[in-house]
């Protein structure tokens, strides 16, 4: 049932749900996001990036975090190290994603894979390649730049 329509039936822009039947109230206006964030305390990853580095931090208590991260959740400090990662590894898993979300509707369908880095850490990136996993199919992680004009990474068949 379009909106219009549940209006006009229901009085107002209440659609019930196709299977239970629960009703459910879709706003008539759209909602746009954008939000901002801090990135001060990991600003060394994005500048490792236009250098062309993969860069992650590691705590003190041996924890490694991709993405970086500036406190450590197991040990509550935030005395870390900034250690430079392998941009090569195994890929583990890979999806690609048809329904995407409003802010990538302009991307044709993509593929998103978790591959583990030679030096252990997992990284969730988009994949440029046909989208067929392969036992030890072996990645490498290729820093290039979005549609948008902004630098990112991206898992790539060796
Ligand atoms: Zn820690």
């Amino acid at each position: 049932m379009e909106i219009k329509e549940a209006i006009e039936k229901m009085g107002f822009p209440i659609i019930p749900d196709e299977k239970s039947g629960a009703w459910q109230w879709f706003d008539v206006r759209e909602l746009k996001l954008r939000y901002i964030l801090s990135v001060e305390g990991i600003k060394k990853f994005y500048e490792g990036l236009k250098e062309g580095k993969l860069l992650a931090t590691k705590c003190k208590c041996g924890r490694i975090f991709f993405p970086p991260q500036k406190d450590c959740p197991s040990c509550k400090k935030s005395e870390m190290e900034w250690i430079e990662l392998k941009k090569e590894g195994v890929l583990e898993t890979l999806t690609v994603i048809h329904v995407r979300p409003t802010s990538f509707s302009h991307y044709d369908p993509y593929a998103v894979g978790i591959a583990k880095l030679d030096d252990g850490v997992r990284i969730l990136a988009w994949y440029r390649g046909e989208p067929k996993l392969k036992p030890g199919q072996r990645v490498k992680v290729e820093i290039v730049k979005r549609k948008e004009g902004y630098l990112t990474y991206e898992l790539v068949p060796i």
